[in-house]
């Protein structure tokens, strides 16, 4: 298949490609501000007919086997995995990642809609032991319904798939919102299950501009049962609120504030990899990007110098060239929200050690900053773009102090070469996620999700089909 075969202008329902109405609007590659394509605005009207095709998927479709279920998620996989350069191609030109990023996305996003064909089969209930002679006690685990995913730009495929490959698999049906920012990569993997055999109403993708009209929309629709959301904070509390009339089901992966320990026994080398990974991957656009970097001040110099020489070797450029590590912010309003970090940094004595500006109007210099303090704006606040800011702390008890002072919970790391410290730490940090001298945590295997402001919900691993399961228990009396 040719890329322009994957390169669609409108939304997906219930099997059609569909327009409402004249409204359109533009998607641009950030990195060299050309558009891309312009799309018809679905708007409200597209997610009411939307929610009305998943509606009525749904009946069929939960009656299906998982069995079934399964194979058509294994040949979605297949077909994803078969067409990695042509979705990394759409992913970086829409969000501007580098290509070899893009693939390595195509191939993560793909592993979960494998990992939850494979587990739809499992969704086992109990038999309990009955508590009279006469009765017997019988859980089964049944679809919630009809889910609504609600994605943002940094990752476009993968952020989709593992909402959507657990809901599909326990039985659900789905309409899935990408950004308006990124909306071609959500369409085009909707060809793709098309292509696989889904039926008509079971995966539907409705794009527009106003996020807020249609989130409020499926928030307020007695037919959507659950919202499976990734995204800030701050849109995370207004769904939650507006959920409350239809007391609907959230799963919502929200900000974090990551803290990155390292301690004076630490191996610097590879604390010092693990940082780079953990820190400017996506140019510091991921949920679970280091926010704040703690330094034991016995290693404070040896680490600050060695992660500055390799921030400053980090090659900044369009994602679509070669050798490029580090490619464009998602738009003007990132860098300059960057910028303002870095600025706030430096008038409370912060220093620069390498980077600290912008590039043009989309990029920005991968920046070291030293001698940060707590009052430093960035101390509470999700960076979001490829500023790694050095702090120092004196004793275990201080630098788990200060990588919990924050409301965030998602993702936290450390590099200690101590068994006894690692458990320590580890059992201390409130993050729903930690990385032991590894900087990269995320598989489809494992649970990802937070505590505290950063959500709630797992998504991945055994534990990521339970969000879209009810539990029904059933009592036999009478047995005689
Ligand atoms: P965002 O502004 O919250 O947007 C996320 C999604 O919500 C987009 O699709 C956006 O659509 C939509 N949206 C915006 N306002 C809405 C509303 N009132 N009702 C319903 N939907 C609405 O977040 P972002 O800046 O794009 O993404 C970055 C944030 O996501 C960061 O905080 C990051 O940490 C978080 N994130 C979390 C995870 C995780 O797994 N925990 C993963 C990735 C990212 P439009 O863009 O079309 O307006």
């Amino acid at each position: 298949m040719k890329t322009t075969d994957l390169i669609f202008d409108r939304s997906y329902v219930d099997g059609k490609w569909t327009t409402e109405g004249e409204a359109s609007f533009e998607v641009f590659n950030p990195a060299t501000g050309e558009k891309i394509k312009t799309v018809a605005d679905g708007g409200i009207a597209i997610t009411e007919k939307a929610i009305d095709a998943a509606d009525s998927a749904f009946k069929p479709w939960r009656k299906t086997t998982a069995k079934y279920r399964a194979e058509l998620l294994e040949k979605w996989h297949n077909l994803m995995l078969e067409n990695t350069a042509q979705l990394a191609e759409i992913m970086t030109l829409e969000c501007g990642k580098p290509f070899t990023e893009s693939k390595g996305e195509v191939a993560y996003g793909a592993a979960f809609v494998k990992w939850f064909a494979e587990e739809g089969k499992r969704a086992y209930g109990d038999v309990i032991p009955p508590h009279t002679e006469d009765r017997r006690l019988v859980v089964i685990k049944q679809p919630i319904g009809v889910v609504a995913a609600i994605t943002p730009w940094n990752f476009p495929l993968a952020m989709i798939t593992r909402k959507v490959a657990p809901a599909l698999a326990a039985g659900c049906t789905v309409i899935i919102r990408p950004t308006y920012e990124s909306p071609l990569t959500a369409l085009a993997i909707a060809r793709l299950a098309a292509i696989a055999g889904f039926p008509p109403g079971v995966i539907n993708v409705v794009v527009g501009r106003d996020s807020a009209g249609m989130g409020k929309f499926f928030c307020e629709s007695e037919k959507v049962k659950k919202i499976s959301f990734t995204g800030s904070t701050r849109i995370g509390h207004i769904l939650m609120a507006q959920s409350a009339s239809t007391l609907k089901k959230l799963s919502l992966e929200l900000g974090g504030n990551a803290p990155f320990i390292v301690f004076e026994d630490a191996d610097i080398e590879k604390a010092v990899e693990g940082a780079i990974v953990s820190k400017f991957r996506n140019a510091g656009q991921t949920c679970v990007c280091v926010n704040r970097i703690l330094v034991h001040e016995k290693v404070y110099d040896e680490f600050s110098q060695k992660l500055s020489k390799a921030v400053a070797a980090l090659k900044v450029g369009d994602g679509m060239l070669a050798g490029v590590s580090i490619g464009p912010m998602i738009n003007k309003s990132a860098v300059e929200k960057t910028q303002s970090f870095v600025a706030d940094a430096i008038n409370k004595g912060g220093e620069i050690l390498t980077g600290g500006k912008p590039m043009g109007e989309c990029f920005y210099e991968p920046t070291v900053i030293g001698n940060a303090s707590r009052e430093m704006n960035f101390t509470e606040d999700e960076i979001f773009g490829p500023v790694a800011p050095l702090y120092k702390f004196n004793t275990d008890a201080e630098a788990i102090e200060m990588a919990n002072d924050t409301i965030y919970g998602l993702a936290s790391y450390f590099y200690s070469e101590s068994v006894s410290r690692c458990w320590k730490v580890a059992e201390a940090l409130e993050y729903g996620m930690v990385g032991i001298n590894e900087g990269l945590v995320s598989t489809e295997v494992a649970p990802f999700g937070g505590v505290k402001f950063s959500g709630q919900g797992r998504e991945g691993s055994k534990y990521g089909i339970e969000d879209y399961l009810e539990i029904k228990y059933m009592c036999f009396g009478n047995i005689i």
